[in-house]
């Protein structure tokens, strides 16, 4: 048994190996047998005079030694048409290799996996800090010009708005069933279908929302705590982002649902089990400052009708260090308002 134990081990480590070598080379079958023979041959050595009585016994250690030897040569060949189909799924998942200077050595795990796209060159990913922090996403891809050169960006410090008389959002929301995303820059949360909001005689759907920390809109220059972003869709696929204000207060058992719901691993969609109330995360008091804007992540397309909520809401310091402890600050910093008109509620 310790013989078996050895060569599948051994035989672990030679298709481990074989994975990370270029396909050309050949199977090392015939150095596992080598390597086989010499810790047999080693066994054999610390067991002395005994053994050359030719016992009974001695044949059946043989013969077992033999049986042995030969499931490991089962075993050596299974791998070697193992390693086969998975070098003809890594050759058919890229057809087109890309030449690069430096192959990092392929896990098994990996090969397994089909690998995303990579864009030719070296791709740096959009974030708040760094090489990709806010002042690169314009540069980033040809698709995210508008963060550079846009006129009408978003968050902006909200001021000196003219006061009127808005027209109220009526927020047809219902309890529905929900799963959250963790996709690397925020925590996401997709309600099912169902939720819509009626301003102005149009109608959008609720899409998904989100949470950024500290708030990426101020108002008269004051940041809060948090901020949760209801983004909608109407028919014709014009978004309408409700911004919720929060602050510290007592626990939202709304954002509580989320966070016991928090995926443990990023880009992996957790289900709930329960149904979310989103009506109970609507401030009560219906006043709010509207303006045109965009997305306040890349592509940062423009377009977007803008209602953030005067009123905040509250949640606990202990709910927003859970929220601090995957994304510690994801707010993109306040754009130029570039005189565009602000109304609120008066
Ligand atoms: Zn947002």
């Amino acid at each position: 048994m310790r013989l078996s134990f050895y060569l599948l081990a051994m035989l672990m480590w030679a298709a481990q190996a074989q994975a990370n070598d270029p396909p050309t080379k050949p199977i090392k079958q015939s150095a596992v047998k080598e390597e086989m023979s010499a810790t047999a041959s080693a066994k054999e050595e610390t067991k002395p005079a005994k053994e050359s009585k030719a016992s009974k016994e001695s044949k059946a250690a043989e013969a077992a030694r033999q049986k042995e030897v030969q499931a490991a040569d089962e075993l050596a060949a299974k791998i070697a048409d193992r390693l086969a189909a998975i070098r003809k799924d890594k050759e058919a998942a890229a057809p087109h290799p890309v030449a690069r200077p430096y192959a990092p050595p392929l896990r098994l795990a990996d090969v397994a996996k089909p690998k995303k796209q990579e864009a030719h060159g070296h791709e740096i990913h959009w974030s708040y800090e760094g090489e990709g922090g806010p002042m690169a996403w314009g540069k980033l891809n040809a698709a995210n010009t508008k963060c550079d050169t846009g006129t009408r960006q978003s968050p902006i410090d909200i001021r000196d708005g003219i006061r009127v008389e808005l027209d109220p959002i009526q927020f047809d929301y219902k309890p529905v069933s929900f799963s959250v995303l963790d996709n690397g820059h925020t925590i996401q949360v997709s309600p099912s279908s169902g939720n819509f909001l009626n301003v102005s005689g149009k109608l959008f759907e609720l899409v998904q929302f989100h949470f950024h920390r500290p708030s990426e809109e101020r108002i008269n220059g004051k940041l809060f705590e948090m901020v949760v972003h209801l983004v909608h869709k109407d028919r014709e696929g014009k978004l309408a982002v409700v911004a919720i204000l929060l602050d510290f207060g007592e626990a939202h058992p709304v954002i509580q649902q989320v966070w016991n719901n928090l995926p443990l691993e990023k880009n992996e969609v957790v289900k709930a089990i329960n149904n979310l109330d989103l009506m109970q995360l609507i401030p009560k008091r219906g006043d709010y400052f509207t303006y045109m804007g965009s997305l306040t992540t890349p592509p940062c397309s423009e377009g977007v009708l803008w209602m953030v909520m005067k009123e905040v809401v509250h949640i606990s310091p202990e709910q927003s260090a859970i929220f601090a402890r995957l994304y510690p600050m994801n707010a993109r910093p306040i754009q130029n308002s570039a005189g565009r008109v602000i109304k609120e509620s008066r």
